[in-house]
């Protein structure tokens, strides 16, 4: 069995700025030397998430909207009163889609849906540096 370990970083720019990383961890995949196993997607932070989406812009839009229907940003938040910094809404986001996302590489190449792309979302409501830590098991 082999385990590899690569990290990259995503710069966000605002609220739900959500990336598409799907290319730079298609090259992460194919560059290391699992021909069978899986990948494991984790952003180190309590307020982002990585999830798959088709990524086009009417969906991207469409994501944003739910989550603002789903998690309202102007409601009471007990976060708020501990730490005064306004991204009650932004935890509970990130918390509900997750933090990680597993695929399985198959023939060495990453395997997704024709159309699955996988996203970064930065729920904070202000720019950030997201690492991202690549974990790869397989033979
Ligand atoms: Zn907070």
């Amino acid at each position: 069995m082999t385990v590899e370990d690569v990290r990259f970083v995503v710069e966000t720019k605002s609220e739900l700025d959500i990336k598409n990383i799907t290319e730079k961890v298609k090259k992460i995949v194919q560059k290391n030397d699992i021909q069978e196993g899986t990948v494991t997607l984790f952003v180190a932070g309590s307020t982002a998430a990585i999830t798959t989406i088709e990524y086009e812009s009417g969906l991207i839009h469409d994501i944003s909207e739910a989550l603002d229907r789903l998690f309202p940003k102007d409601i009471h938040y007990k976060h708020h009163e501990k730490w005064h910094d306004g991204n009650g809404h932004s935890h509970i986001r990130a918390s509900f889609i997750g933090q990680s996302f597993t695929a399985p590489i198959t023939d060495g190449e990453l395997e997704l849906g024709t159309w699955q792309q996988i996203i970064l979302c930065d729920m904070d409501v202000k720019s950030r540096s997201r690492e991202v830590i690549v974990k790869m098991i397989g033979e």
